[in-house]
């Protein structure tokens, strides 16, 4: 029978790249039942609302979605499209993976960040202090970090190792400074370390200095699991390692449901010219086969994107070609066979 999948297709380039996604899952012989629900400025377009009722309803039933870029409405009373699907399913995991696929500045680089989705200085707990006359004297942001949050993530970072047969997982951490809440981060992730010695290799890193460690000798890192800001700006210097954003998925796993994502935004600067690279749908589409249970279509699927990109004849722009959507679409498609 047919997986359901709400499929969102967003805004900007999001309804072209997901058209080429789901021609190439149809190609693939993917058996997924598409639910298509709109959001962003397409939700507001048609509920005056940019995370529709019905859209949450759609994924509470299917507890899988595939989600195109989004358009935040400018302006009050919308609600918040990442806080309304992070609260609604409790999304706590950011897994990005970003691997090496044509060799250009590194050549080995095959990392998975895992970002702590839910806590820390995101949470959104700010105000301003007034002092004197200056009702803006200073600001105040609150990181939240809990035993239970860290434990989760961390958990999920070490089975993720397991299951996808990987060696290593780095926790990334400031307990240097933040002594509270770093620092109870890496005390939970030490003591989770323990529990998969022998199976599982664990090293620590400050933030800074991995930072430095990404440019300098990338092919040393597996899994990485860290707190949420820090996750946000390590993600994007990963994907920046091996080609950027045109190539670069996300998953958001939670107790509720899972959500599948490209990584960029809406290119509204390329939108509706038919150029846009589709990669990162693609990539995110596949974790979403592996995530209900067809590894080896997800599989023959990446060899095609793969390959493609490889032979470099059929590329995107953003690859250094000058082929459209369209074109490149078709050549990953005559490649499934
Ligand atoms: P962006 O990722 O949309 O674009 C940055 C640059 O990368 C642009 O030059 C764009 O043309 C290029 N680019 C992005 N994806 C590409 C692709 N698939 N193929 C080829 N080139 C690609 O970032 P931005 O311009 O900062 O944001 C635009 C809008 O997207 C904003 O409204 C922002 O809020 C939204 N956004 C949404 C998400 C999301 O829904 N996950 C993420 C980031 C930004």
């Amino acid at each position: 029978m047919a997986t359901p999948v709400t499929l969102i297709p967003g805004d900007g380039i999001g309804p072209s790249i997901a058209d080429a996604t789901v021609r190439i899952l149809a190609a693939a012989g993917a058996d997924v039942e598409w639910d298509r629900q709109v959001a962003g400025m397409a939700g507001v377009a048609r509920w005056n609302d940019p995370i529709p009722d019905a859209t949450l309803d759609s994924i509470k039933r299917t507890r899988v979605a595939l989600k195109g870029p989004l358009e935040t409405p400018v302006g009050e009373g919308f609600r918040s499209i990442n806080v309304a699907l992070r609260k609604t399913f409790d999304l706590y995991a950011n897994v990005r993976p970003a691997y090496t696929i044509v060799p250009g500045r590194f050549d080995n680089v095959d990392i998975v960040l895992v970002r702590e989705n839910t806590e820390g200085l995101y949470i959104g707990v700010e105000h301003y202090v007034k002092i004197g006359d200056d009702p803006k004297a200073a600001a105040e942001s609150v990181a939240i970090i809990t035993r239970h949050g860290s434990e989760r993530i961390v958990r999920y970072a070490f089975d993720y190792a397991i299951a996808h047969n990987r060696k290593k997982v780095t926790l990334v951490h400031k307990a240097n400074i933040l002594k509270f809440s770093q620092g109870l981060f890496l005390d939970v992730g030490r003591m989770i370390a323990r529990e998969y010695e022998g199976r599982v290799q664990f090293e620590e890193r400050i933030i800074d200095a991995m930072a430095m460690h990404l440019v300098m000798r990338p092919e040393q890192f597996d899994v990485v699991v860290t707190t949420n800001l820090f996750g946000d700006i390590l993600s994007d210097e990963i994907s920046g390692l091996v080609g950027g954003l045109g190539l670069a998925p996300g998953a958001n796993f939670g107790t509720n449901a899972a959500i599948f994502e490209a990584v960029h935004g809406t290119a509204p600067d390329i939108a509706g010219k038919n150029v846009a690279n589709p990669g990162a749908l693609v990539l995110a589409a596949c974790m979403m086969l592996d995530h209900i249970g067809d590894r080896g279509r997800a599989t023959s699927i990446r060899n095609a994107f793969e390959g493609t990109i490889r032979d470099g004849a059929v590329l995107t722009r953003d690859l250094g070609g000058t082929s459209t959507t369209d074109q490149f679409t078709d050549a990953v498609i005559a490649r499934l066979g």
